[in-house]
This record gives structure tokens, sequence and C-alpha cells, in this order.
């Protein structure tokens, strides 16, 4: 007995079936094996950018509207400069969606069925000489490592060569409460970030990441003075899941015929919101490639999927290791929240960082020169 297909997806996550279904748009015979069996759920904020729910939405995949929750935009909050500071930007295009990962996971599926995919969950899939599902040898043209950040494929096919840019660990509850707001919060304490994502229109998500590998979700929450109040007369709905989460660079993604694709391929902090984003854009240009008879655009590609969001990682886990770098930031921004919205709009691959920098140099400089903003906390308590 053996199996036989054009590609197989290893790991039916978010990017293993974004990926099914777009191969199998393009005719591609797909099969994708997952070693667990729905519905998949996962530690993770819920929040889906505007980009990942139009890219969503070209895959066909659809939600109702009850289903999950439309916010506006993003909104941090500082916890640790005094008084909390915060600071507010609407997408400049389209709305994000918080839902539930076993939703998004479902309409996932239903999706790949309907759209002619293979699916075969609870698979054990070994990885020798051959590849086997399940103990049935199975042949392909192409093997594409969906298998989230731990990836045996990636390992497998010698392509775990790179950088581990940060690690940082991360848990999620649910809470029956409806959203104080239609932003996606960003709270900031010294302990970590607590972000909050509106789900479902009485429900929200609370994801917390942290740096202290001994720090507990509780611990964060408790720090931050709004969630705390909001959040101890409830019980949470869900039980805590945790995760890591990573920044990672791979040198490489692509080796023969197989692929890397999501958090495989490598990863940003959660805090940037973007990995559902990202494997849904790799996703698209993965089947772009096959469908041109090859893995060579992807290589090309991929990095590009990655580079903007990983920069953004970067200044973000800035802010969480120094207070003092976070403190001024907050407060620059607070007093021009302009810069808000374009740093948001470079997020969004919608400005670039060099064109954000030529627009705002002026009064990003004036802002940082000037005394109120660059005061230490003695002087302005003492004001
Ligand atoms: C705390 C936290 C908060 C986050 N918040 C957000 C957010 O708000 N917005 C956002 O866009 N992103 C967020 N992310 C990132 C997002 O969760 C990931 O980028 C996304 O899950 C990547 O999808 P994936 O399919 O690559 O991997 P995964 O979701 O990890 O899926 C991998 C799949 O592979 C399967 N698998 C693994 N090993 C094998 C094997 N050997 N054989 C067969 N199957 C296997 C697993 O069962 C799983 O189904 C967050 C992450 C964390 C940790």
């Amino acid at each position: 007995m053996s199996q036989k297909c054009d590609v197989l997806i290893v790991g039916g996550g978010p990017a293993g079936l974004a990926a099914a279904i777009a191969l199998r748009m393009q005719g591609a015979d797909v099969l994708l094996a997952d070693a667990i069996k729905p519905p998949i759920d996962k530690a993770c904020g819920e929040g889906l950018m505007p980009d990942a729910h139009r890219d969503l939405a070209a895959l066909g995949v659809t939600c109702e509207p009850a289903e999950g929750s439309a916010f506006r935009g993003i909104r941090f909050v500082n916890w640790t400069d005094g008084e909390p500071v915060s600071v507010s930007a609407d997408f400049a295009a389209g709305e994000g969606v918080g839902m539930r990962r076993t939703v998004l996971h479902a309409r996932l599926v239903e999706r790949a069925l309907d759209a002619g995919v293979r699916l075969q969950w609870k698979t054990h899939v070994a990885l020798g000489s051959g590849v086997s599902l399940n103990s049935e040898p199975c042949r392909y043209r192409y093997l594409v490592g969906a298998d989230g950040q731990s990836s045996r494929v990636r390992t497998w096919a010698g392509l775990d060569g790179g950088r581990l840019i940060s690690k940082r660990f991360g848990f999620r509850r649910h809470y029956r409460i409806p959203p104080a707001s239609h932003y996606v919060e960003v709270h900031w304490c010294a302990l970590g970030q607590a972000y909050v994502t509106p789900v479902a229109p009485n429900e929200i998500c609370v994801a917390v990441v942290t740096r202290h590998s001994a720090t507990r979700m509780q611990r964060v929450i408790d720090a931050i003075p709004f969630l705390r109040e909001r959040l101890a007369p409830i019980e949470a709905s869900t039980r805590e899941r945790g995760a890591l989460t990573t920044t990672r660079r791979l040198w490489r993604v692509v080796k023969g015929n197989v692929a890397l694709i999501g958090d495989a391929s490598g990863s940003v902090d959660a805090v940037t919101g973007e990995g559902l984003a990202i494997s849904f854009r790799q996703a698209g240009l993965l089947s772009h490639s096959l469908h041109n008879g090859s893995l060579e655009s992807y290589a090309a590609e991929h990095e590009k999927t990655l580079q903007m969001p990983r920069r953004m990682a970067r200044a973000l886990l800035l802010m969480d290791a120094y207070p003092s770098v976070r403190n001024l930031a907050m407060r620059v921004l607070a007093r021009e929240p302009k810069l808000f919205h374009g740093l948001l709009q470079v997020h969004m691959g919608e400005m670039n960082l060099p064109g954000f920098l030529l627009r705002n140099r002026p009064r990003l400089m004036s802002r940082l020169a000037s005394s109120d903003i660059r005061a230490s906390d003695k002087e302005r308590a003492s004001a």
C-alpha cells in the first residue's frame, strides 16, 4: 500500500491549511497530514490583522460576523511611567478580526475539504529515507513542512541553520465580557505585555507575553491595574494555554523539493500580531511558485514576508527590555499620535520605513528634543 500526491503538507495548522487551499486552487493534488485532530487550539492572541483577513477571503475562507469581532486598530497603554500613558491608531484600510483559534481552524478545514484537499488527522509522519504516513509510504513531488516552530521536517531536511533572535513565554485565556474598546489593546508593564483582543461580541481573549520563564499569566495581569480590576470578578471561560514565542531567522527555507512555511520557516515575536498574516502571505507565494513549476521564486521571495515584521519585533522587544526606551517612546507617541498611525501603516506594509522616516523626521526630532518628553521621572514628579 502506498499513497501518492503532488504536494504532501506536514502540519495542519493555519499555515499548512492555507497553503493546501492555495495549492488546490491552482489544481495541485494535495495531501495534508497532522499528528492531532481538530478542533486544534493554540495559545494565540487571536487577532487577524486586516491583511490576514483579506488573504483569508481571497482563499475563500469566510466567517459569519457573530463568529468573531471586528477591531479597527491598535492601542498601546504603558503602565510603567507613573500615570498610564496611551496612544491609539486606526488601520488606514480595512478592519482586523478577532476570532477564536478553534473557529479559524474549523473554517480553514471546511474550506480545504470543499476545495478537495485530502486531510489525514491523527497521523504519525515518519521521516527517514522516505516518508510514511501511519507506516504507509507516501510518494510526492514536493514536501511542505508546516509543522510549527519546533519543525521536525526542518531538521530532517537539514534546514535548521539560522539565528534565534528572541525567545519569550506566551499564555492565553478567554473571558466572557464585552470588549472595552474596538481596538486590540496592548498593555505594557515591567513583566511583559498583556494584549486584549475582542473575539466575539461578548468575549475577549487575553494573551500575555513575558521574557521571564518563572512569571505566570496572573502576575502580569495583576501588574496592570485596568485588567486586574476588570477581570477580578470574572472567571476565565477557557483553561490557560501556554506556548513559546520566538523571533527566528533561517538561512534557507527550501532544499531540493522540500519547502518550509509558517512558524516552521522562521517566526516573529507574538507581540507583533503578525504570525497568521505572514503564514497566509507565504501560502500565496508558495502556490504561485509551484504553479510556475518550481520552488525557485518561493525561495527568493520568502525572506521579504518576514523582513519588516522582524524589524518591528526588534523595536518592540527593545521597548520590552528597557523601561527608559519604553517610557520615552510612549511619551513621544502619546504626544504625536500621527507617528503611531504612521508606524502602524509601516507595520501593515502600507508605507515603507524610509518614506515614514523622511516624512516624520522633523516631528520626531523636535519631540525627542523637547524638555518635557526627555525629563527624567524624578524631574517630572517634582515639576
Ligand atoms: C502567545 C502567542 C500569541 C500569538 N498571537 C498572535 C496573534 O494575535 N496574531 C497572529 O497573527 N499570530 C499570533 N501568534 C503567532 C501564531 O500563533 C503563529 O504564527 C501561527 O500559529 C503559525 O501557524 P503554523 O501553522 O505555522 O503553526 P502551528 O499553529 O503551530 O501549527 C503547526 C501544526 O503542525 C502540527 N504538527 C507539528 N508537528 C507535527 C508532526 N511531527 N507531524 C504532523 N503534524 C505536526 C501541529 O499539530 C499543528 O497543527 C501568537 C503566538 C503565540 C505563542
